[in-house]
């Protein structure tokens, strides 16, 4: 089979025939979209599996006779691709790898570099599209754009904030965002390299008085100032004095003031102490106002926090660990001319009581965890973490906390911070939950920004109706459902807008530019007009945003409207109408780490501009990728192009392979030797389908009532499967089950020669079918052998109930469990038989079976009362004896295939049987033979001879 060209074909044909384009029509219509991808580079197999899941479910959809539009535009907005073309200009060897593995020439990058960021979003385009129709994704390209550079969907872009905006949900504010200095810029989830998800958090600065000055310390739990014993101090660090809002003199780290300017505090230098000057000294700890020593560790880093830190080593493991090594190596005092004696009058002070742990918790994780010193940096994370959460969410203030005694951790925490700040002895600083890196490659920190502009997201009475559209919106699977539930409720206002990057600028402050992540919540919208804009050449002027509220908010008069923006009044009318055909959308489908942005902010803004039934009708949510097991990353070089799968696979066993390889939310596994048995089974469909034209069989017997049957039970299942997005199953029913079948009733009738044409052609047919959404190529080839027209928009087969038949499949399996059996006994006792004798059990076991199986509410004595009472008395023992064994699987007892049946079907199959077994195959029922006693009307005896 050449994939290749099998696929060129089936595309061209598509291509020629547009029979991806929608229109309006009469029938109901379906509307969904590929995720938008970013254009700084090409697709790859961390695209697939959403992509494949999203073009599959539309496929079917398709073949349900449903109006499918399947749209995608490209992302150009914000950093990620002037990042790259900065990063390409910087001579960054990474991007320049990343650039050619998709694709890019040494001439491209030279473009590249000359002709920038709007060049590169323009040729990536190209690309991703050339990758998604080579795909064989079924989109109707002619709804394209791309967000930034296309002026048209800015102005969508401005009317969609201008609306946002008149409904109060853009506002300014003073809030804390991640920052980037270098691009001067709050940096959002999509315009990081690394730190998605992360967010501002804030920490106490505890104020320990020192001279005319303060060191200053930040912690994460205030509540812990009574358990203080000392002051840790980084002795290598050059730490300075500033002076903040001009009246207190703090000693803080050199990023620290960096920080603290940008959170709205006054900060000038006056001065600067290396931390080994201090060691040895005194300073006053706050609330417990007492004087505690400064002791050298390593673990202060001057990028967090302060760069200092206080101890308290009963409740926390890093301070525990820098005592324990100090108290091993006295030298490291001595160094700095402390004597090491001091450290016997520092005793660790247990002030939180907590279920689990005894006096000093820190300790005890320390312990456990097998910490071996300070440096031992992920250990004493994870215990950090441990007594964390512990701590805050059961510990209670023990008796030597003062006024706070009693009290659990959690509120202490808050009436401690507040207390001390009111005197003086505290202040805020904020930092990041973990590290962000912009994509410019600069570290980033918190800022507070004043008076910039905020998507109201904590809006209550926003998050009240986004919460009622959730219980209208069907999330697959529902168990992400809570994820969306979770980001909905702690949702803060969010900065949308940005200094630099591409994007629309802020209509009414065009110094900024509308954030990244804005440009893909609506834009579902801008695809059902998208089409008439471009065919149109409408020009963005006319495009004003009484034309948009018209279309998409039925506002105003259209003739007044038409005539104010001089758009003529049908076109007005015509994007007007498709608008309104195609909204809302049917179908979205992203990966599960785009539900704490993309995903929930989409429901957001819909429900903020949009009435109810315009509002998104069903989520679907999927796992990672991950490649041969591991996780994709740049340094393990595992992102793999979609171009480079296709070229080595075709594209529909790719698409096939990912989305077999996880359902649900779990994540994918792209596995290459997978491909091999998914191939095998397609190999044996083309060589029965282009055999069919010869089969000669005119039988219409149980193999082919079986093979009607099956076939309809799997259709079922399948049908099914597709509507929940559970495309693993729908392979293992569609394909592996489905050829089973059709390998059974093969060799059942000898050859596809001796099979009967219009059962083989209609099961084929179906199956054809049931695949054709995953592997539209493969199936539009072999559909050429069945059918007219193209399989693409051929009708989904409905289930034919006339054709279910379960005696003839309880028969079949009869016959392929007989088999079965015999093999199982010839592997065991090594015979290689001239003859199998197969028994049939004797009526009067059939008898007992039936009356067992139609009365299992009984018991065994009634039962067994019951029977003896028929002529079944005759045989004495062997009776009592069968009914036992029977009531020992009385749960597993099943309808089986009667006696007459069984003979029948046997004698029927001898020849099948004896090809199958390689020997002559005799059918005893006279039960005179010594293994007759053994068998059952579940299982006839065997005998190899
Ligand atoms: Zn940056």
């Amino acid at each position: 089979m050449d994939f290749h060209k099998i696929e060129k074909k089936w595309q061209a044909r598509w291509k020629k025939k547009k029979i991806f384009e929608a229109y309006i029509e009469k029938r109901k219509k379906f509307f969904t979209s590929l995720v938008i991808p970013y254009v700084n580079g090409n697709i790859h197999i961390g695209h697939s599996f959403t992509y494949v899941r999203t073009d599959a479910y539309a496929r079917f959809k398709r073949m349900q006779k449903l109006n499918v539009l399947l749209a995608q535009g490209f992302h150009a907005t914000g950093e990620p691709i002037l990042g790259a073309i900065e990063r390409l200009r910087n001579g960054d060897e990474a991007q320049i790898a990343t650039f050619k593995a998709f694709g890019a020439t040494d001439r491209d990058l030279a473009d590249f570099r000359k002709k920038g960021a709007e060049f590169a979003a323009r040729f990536w385009s190209k690309k991703i599209r050339e990758s998604v129709e080579r795909m064989g994704f079924s989109i109707d390209f002619r709804r394209s754009f791309i967000t930034a550079i296309d002026p048209a969907f800015s102005r969508f872009i401005e009317w969609q904030y201008n609306t946002l905006r008149k409904k109060g949900y853009v506002v300014q504010g003073t809030h804390p965002v991640i920052w980037c200095p270098h691009c001067q810029s709050p940096t959002g989830d999509h315009d990081r390299l690394k730190g998605e998800g992360e967010s501002p958090i804030e920490f106490t600065i505890l104020k320990f008085r020192f001279k005319d000055m303060y060191i200053c310390a930040a912690t994460l739990r205030p509540e812990t100032v009574f358990g203080q014993t000392n002051m840790w101090v980084n002795p290598d660090v050059e730490y300075l004095i500033v002076l903040v809002d001009g009246k207190e003199k703090w000693i803080v780290s050199k990023e620290c003031a960096e920080k603290l300017k940008d959170q709205l505090k006054k900060v000038k230098a006056s001065g600067s102490i290396k931390g080994n000057e201090m060691i040895g000294q005194h300073c006053t700890a706050p609330m417990i106002d007492k004087d505690i020593i400064i002791l050298p560790s390593k673990f202060c880093d001057p990028k967090i926090g302060t760069g200092l830190v206080t101890s308290v080593p009963s409740h926390a493991p890093f301070d525990w660990q820098a005592l324990t090594d100090l108290k091993n190596d006295p030298t490291e005092l001595e160094k700095y001319g402390v004597d090491p004696k001091i450290l016997e009058g520092l005793k660790p002070i247990s002030i939180i009581k907590v279920d689990g742990f005894g006096e000093h918790p820190a300790e005890e994780v320390v312990e456990k965890l097998g910490v071996r010193n300070q440096e031992d940096f992920e250990k004493l994370k994870e215990a950090l973490r441990i007594i964390y959460k512990k701590e805050h969410h059961t510990g209670i203030m023990k008796e030597n906390c003062g006024e706070y005694a009693g009290m659990s951790v959690e509120a202490t925490k808050i009436a401690v911070k507040e207390k001390l700040i009111k005197e003086g002895l505290a202040d805020t600083i904020w930092e990041l939950t973990d590290e962000v890196v912009c994509r410019c490659t600069t570290l980033n920190h918190v800022k507070i920004l004043e008076n910039q502009w905020f998507l109201k997201y904590s809006d209550a009475a926003w998050k009240k109706r986004v919460k009622y559209a959730m219980t209208k919106i069907k999330i697959i699977p529902d168990e992400a459902r809570n994820n969306f539930d979770n980001t909905i409720e702690w949702l803060k206002d969010k900065a949308c807008a940005r200094k630099t990057g591409l994007g629309t600028p802020l209509p009414w402050d065009p110094a900024w530019i509308v954030e990244t992540l804005s440009d893909s919540t609506v834009y579902m919208a801008y695809y059902t007009i998208a089409r008439i804009i471009s065919k149109e050449k409408i020009p963005p002027s006319k495009l004003t945003d009484a034309v948009f509220d018209y279309i998409f908010l039925n506002k105003g008069n259209p003739k007044a409207v038409a005539k104010t923006s001089k758009l003529p009044l049908r076109l007005l009318n015509e994007m007007k109408r498709e608008f309104e055909y195609f909204y809302p959308m049917d179908f979205r489908n992203s990966a599960k780490e785009l539900v704490q942005n993309h995903l929930t902010f989409y429901i957001f803004q819909h429900a903020a501009i949009w009435p109810e039934r315009y509002w998104p009708k069903i989520i679907g949510v999927n796992g990672f990728v991950n490649v041969e097991g591991e996780k994709m990353s740049k340094s393990k070089g595992n992102i793999i192009p979609l171009k480079d799968l296709i070229e080595q696979y075709g594209a529909d066993l790719t698409r096939l392979n990912i989305v077999s390889s996880a359902e649900g939310i779990d994540d994918a596994d792209w596995r290459a030797e997978n491909i091999k048995s998914l191939r095998q089974r397609y190999d044996f469909l083309f060589s029965v389908i282009k055999g069919i034209k010869k089969s000669k069989g005119k039988k219409l017997g149980n193999a082919e009532f079986y093979l009607n049957s099956r076939l309809q039970d799997i259709l079922s299942l399948v049908t099914e499967y597709y509507d929940h997005l559970r495309f693993r199953t729908v392979v293992q029913h569609a394909l592996f089950d489905s050829t089973n079948a059709l390998k059974w009733y093969i060799s059942r009738v000898g050859s596809v020669k001796n099979a009967n044409r219009r059962v083989l052609e209609n099961a084929t047919r179906t199956i054809v079918k049931m695949l054709a959404p995953l592997t539209p190529h493969l199936c539009e080839e072999m559909w050429s052998y069945l059918g007219k027209g193209f399989v693409s928009i051929g009708e989904w087969p409905s289930t034919d109930k006339k054709l279910i038949n379960k005696n003839a499949e309880m028969q079949e399996d009869f016959l392929r469990q007989m088999i079965d059996d015999v093999e199982q006994i010839k592997k065991i006792s090594g015979i290689k038989p001239k003859t199998v004798k197969i028994f049939i059990a004797q009526p009067w076991k059939f008898q007992i079976y039936n009356t067992v199986l139609r009365n299992k509410g009984k018991g065994v004595n009634e039962i067994t009362k019951e029977i003896m009472q028929t002529d079944m008395r005759k045989y004495g023992n062997a009776t009592i004896g069968f009914i036992q064994s029977l009531y020992k699987k009385i749960n597993e007892l099943q309808e089986i295939v009667p006696r007459n049946k069984q003979i029948e079907i046997l004698t029927e199959a001898k020849h099948f049987l004896e090809s199958e077994l390689q020997c002559v195959v005799s059918i005893e029922t006279a039960g005179e033979h010594e293994k007759a006693k053994y068998s059952t009307p579940q299982k006839p005896g065997i005998l190899l001879e």
